[in-house]
């Protein structure tokens, strides 16, 4: 209410900030410091930062996200945080230490992760806009199985300082909205360079919202054959292909593209991802951010580590610091790591073709290869979890801009289902405008669930 009174002076002063008080929730990896306290609160304005985590319970942040501080200029009302997979591992919002997020469509069913918690706000109509972190399709998966659109911008569009870390050359922070016009509005609001993240963009950031009305004439879009592969949910392959009808009856061209090393970027992700995770986590010793576990008489250093370790982490934490730490360690360093490496570069190879050989303005691909499945139905299986990411992880390990956009619906049950569009580095704009002309086209695909009390 103070932040919201906090607008209203500033527009009674003349000021009309682009988004003067609109709600907006933020993944709970995403800090917010003492900086915007109440007076007389002791934890803050933004309460913990807990990234879904035992570890960071009681984490109060000493100091506000960028890409947080931009939203409140902007005149946004933060009001609350959102769920996620612990640390952002993970692909259902099941790995949270405080518990599952359901999704909308189907209380049964999961959100999609790790930004499930914002998805699922953004779905429910609890806000009109969330923000999210996609390190491998975190925030387009989830936009795909609640039906509403994600975007992860090109690697440096957006400040990483006071995004928790997962994996620091992966990580990019994105809005998550009800159509395609929000989150161009948001994306402005965010995106810019700071001078904390040394990774950020200097870039001009353009008028997305607006040139986002300009349809593109002669469009091509590049689909890869392994975006038609079978073992995509019929359902699924069903509504890619009437997008593609839809494309094609906008005047859109559709081009076949090669692109094998689809096939390969879940492989290269789950080294590359977990190692830097692994070096990033080592920080979380339990003693520092708010956990505060000390000594039982007897044990040294070691044992207060591994205690506090073992206890704050969650299981599927500790298997990506147990794969990380062995995909970097001496002997296999080369073997795993290293040919990561080389298939992240070739991954980029490929986009590049389909943009410049081939003339592609986008390539489009599902946003994931099945609508939402049940809670605890792919909990005991991580390969099956990880394969959830088959159309995203590529386009985090290429640093380019991603978005999902609601293509339609799986029948019986009735599920949402997302297409995903990738554009060149730094051309969120071409990105914005082919999800525009494919959103104004299909006034169907953007529904709200049936929600009853
Ligand atoms: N599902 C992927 C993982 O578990 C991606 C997570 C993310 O983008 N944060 O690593």
């Amino acid at each position: 209410m103070r932040a919201a009174m906090d607008v209203d002076a500033r527009v009674a002063r003349g000021e009309r900030p682009p988004l003067a008080g609109v709600p907006i929730a933020l993944k709970d990896n995403i800090c917010v410091g003492p900086d915007l306290n109440v007076p007389g609160d002791a934890v803050g304005y933004g309460g913990f930062t807990t990234c879904a985590s035992k570890m960071l319970e009681k984490f109060a942040s000493p100091y506000t996200a960028t890409a947080a501080q931009r939203l409140i200029h902007a005149g946004a009302v933060i009001i609350g945080k959102t769920n996620l997979d612990e640390f952002a591992m993970g692909s259902s919002t099941e790995n949270s230490a405080f518990g599952p997020t359901r999704n909308p469509w189907d209380l049964s069913r999961v959100p999609g992760g790790s930004s499930g918690g914002s998805a699922a706000a953004v779905a429910a109509g609890i806000v009109p806009a969330a923000l999210g972190s996609d390190t491998g399709g975190s925030i387009r998966q989830p936009a795909g199985l609640c039906g509403v659109v994600g975007v992860k911008p090109t690697y440096g569009r957006v400040s990483r300082y006071g995004l928790v870390a997962f994996a620091s050359s992966l990580d990019q922070i994105g809005p998550l909205t009800h159509n395609v016009t929000d989150a161009a509005l948001v994306l402005e609001a965010i995106c810019g360079h700071d001078e904390h993240d040394a990774t950020s963009a200097d870039k001009h950031v353009p008028r997305w919202s607006q040139l986002a009305e300009m349809p593109i004439e002669r469009l091509t879009l590049g689909v890869p054959r392994q975006a038609r592969s079978d073992s995509n949910h019929p359902e699924v392959a069903r509504v890619f292909e009437e997008a593609i009808s839809t494309f094609t009856s906008l005047g859109a061209r559709i081009v076949d593209v090669e692109m094998p090393l689809i096939d390969h970027g879940i492989a290269a992700y789950y080294i590359v991802a977990p190692a830097e995770a692994s070096s990033n986590l080592a920080r979380f010793d339990g003693l520092r951010y708010g956990r505060s576990d000390r000594a039982a008489p007897g044990d040294d250093l070691f044992d207060v580590y591994c205690r506090n370790r073992s206890q704050g982490f969650g299981p599927e934490v500790k298997r990506r610091v147990m794969l990380g730490t062995h995909v970097l360690s001496s002997g296999y360093y080369d073997a795993y790591y290293t040919t990561a490496l080389k298939v992240r570069r070739r991954i980029l190879a490929e986009f590049s073709a389909a943009f410049v050989d081939l003339g592609c303005h986008c390539v489009l691909m599902p946003a994931s290869p099945s609508p939402a499945f049940g809670i605890g139905e792919k909990g005991g299986d991580p390969l099956a979890m990880y394969l959830e990411d088959v159309y995203t992880v590529g386009v985090n390990l290429a640093g380019l801009p991603g978005m999902t956009i609601p293509a339609g619906f799986a029948n019986s049950p009735k599920l949402p289902v997302g297409i995903q569009l990738v554009a060149p580095a730094f051309d969120e704009e071409t990105m914005l405008r082919a999800a525009r002309m494919f959103e104004r086209a299909s006034p169907g695909a953007t529904a709200r669930p049936p929600l009853t009390a």
